[in-house]
């Protein structure tokens, strides 16, 4: 998946657990997602951002001039993609994000610039996937190019990993079926008893 327009991106921060130094003081948190800064011939730069898959923008903030305290996302885009993955941008220019909700927003469009906004000390964009509404670690698709799994279209009782419920159903209907074969089986052999008296 592409998510910057002319140059290839540079982690600076991984998913999950991780410490690191701010004023001097140690801190340890759970990213929930990627950080990522433009990789201009070996050095940190900025670049458009671009929506990695099609979907509909959810939500944009566009407005905060600079740093912000308190795990600010600043200026922001979120967008849907329908089959349970949503995906963030964040830290954004201010008034780069050209688009408003509701937009439909197509894979490789621009959707915003790199900037220094929020809770940020070096420019940087941080991205998300959430799948489900849980965040996922973005790594694989954004550097080994992992695709979302398209969307599903069959009832769930239909899907592979639910084979055991099948079984079951399957073999409470044979089950069933054997009792009206021995009812049966009973019912002929009491009027065999009957006619084989008169
Ligand atoms: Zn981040």
């Amino acid at each position: 998946m592409k998510v910057l327009q002319n140059y290839s991106p540079k982690l600076i921060s991984t998913f999950g657990n991780r410490t690191y130094w701010i004023n001097g003081k140690q801190v340890t948190d759970y990213h929930i997602g990627i950080d990522i800064v433009a990789d201009i011939d070996g050095v940190s730069g900025f670049d458009h951002i671009l929506a990695v898959s099609n979907g509909k923008v959810e939500l944009v903030v566009n407005d905060i001039p600079g740093y912000v305290d308190g795990g600010s996302y600043g200026n922001q885009i979120v967008i849907n993609h329908k089959n349970g993955y949503k995906t963030r941008y964040a830290h954004l220019k201010q008034n780069s994000v050209p688009l408003n909700v509701g937009d439909g927003v197509n894979e490789g469009q621009v959707i915003g610039y790199m900037g220094m906004t929020g809770n940020i000390t070096a420019g940087h964009l941080h991205f998300e996937i959430i799948k489900d509404n849980i965040e996922i670690d973005p790594y694989d698709y954004i550097f080994n190019n992992k695709k979302f799994e398209s969307e599903n279209t069959n009832p769930p009782v239909e899907e592979p990993n639910n084979n055991d419920q099948v079984e079951e159903k399957v073999s409470s209907i044979g089950s069933s079926n054997k009792f009206w074969i021995n009812l049966f089986k009973k019912v002929k052999e009491l009027f065999n008893r009957i006619f084989s008296k008169k």
